[in-house]
């Protein structure tokens, strides 16, 4: 059988303890070298077989759950923050069920969980965004002609750029061509979420690029905007003293 497991963002302890036992058992296991931190694989089995899928292709990454399956093994494939997202898990999951190889999927905290965490937000905020918007930069990947970047920032929701980071002068003119974020609007990126060497860089979307250049970040990197990050809200009426709910009544009532 095959485990797609999240790792989590970075930190080992923020793996799920069901993808923890999963890399306990495994008989091998298929990580995203890139991103998953090598600290995970200290949970491996002695004798357990470990790949790095950063220098493999989809073949032979392919080929060897084949060959663990054909020997009854259990293999476990890592995926950095939490497979559903830039994950290409189901190029994988489509082969394995075209040769009847049983698989399920664990899943694990999303970088975008773990950059909110380094900066204390909530993405979303009363009367400020009720909408997260998670999306990358067109880059050597396409993106669909309707989700282009500038599109997407029309709505003014709190947007989570993926994979851009390399890209930042280009998502800075797309946030603003999209009319509804101005320069004054915050920003910020958080590098190496949960890791220990995390950084975060507070900005405005109109001084983005600039700060992203001067703080020498080049990679593994989340960029966020949005009214978000700034001081205006209205407080959650699910803890307004006047709103009823199903398991409070408020002085309204
Ligand atoms: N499935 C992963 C995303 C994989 S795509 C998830 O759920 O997080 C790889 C991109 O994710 C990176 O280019 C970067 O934009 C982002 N990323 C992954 N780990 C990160 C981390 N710890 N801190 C900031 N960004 C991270």
């Amino acid at each position: 059988m095959v485990h797609f497991v999240g790792a989590g963002p970075g930190a080992p302890d923020l793996i799920t303890r069901r993808g923890a036992a999963l890399l306990q058992k495994a008989d091998c296991i298929i990580y995203a070298g890139s991103l998953v931190n090598p600290a995970l694989l200290g949970l491996a089995k002695a004798d357990c077989a470990i790949y790095n899928s950063a220098e493999m292709t989809l073949e032979q990454v392919l080929d060897v759950m084949r060959q663990m399956e054909a020997a009854g093994k259990i293999t476990v494939r890592l995926h950095t923050g939490d497979p559903c997202l830039y994950g290409a898990i189901r190029e994988q999951m489509d082969v394995l069920d075209a040769e009847g190889i049983p698989y399920d999927d664990t899943p694990g905290v999303s970088s975008f969980c773990g950059a909110a965490a380094a900066l204390n937000a909530e993405y979303t905020l009363p009367t400020v965004s009720q909408t997260v918007i998670i999306t990358r930069m067109e880059g050597r990947t396409p993106v669909p002609e309707k989700e282009k970047l500038a599109s997407l920032a029309a709505h003014g929701a709190t947007m989570v750029i993926f994979l851009s980071i390399g890209l930042v002068d280009k998502v800075q003119q797309a946030l603003l061509e999209g009319g509804a974020y101005t320069p004054d609007t915050p920003a910020a990126v958080v590098y190496k979420a949960t890791w220990p060497e995390e950084k975060t860089v507070r900005c405005t979307v109109g001084t983005l690029a600039e700060s992203v250049h001067a703080a020498g970040i080049t990679k593994t990197a989340l960029i966020v905007a949005g009214g978000f990050l700034g001081r205006n809200y209205e407080r959650s009426k699910l803890y307004d003293p006047a709103f009823t709910t199903e398991f409070r009544k408020g002085t309204d009532q």
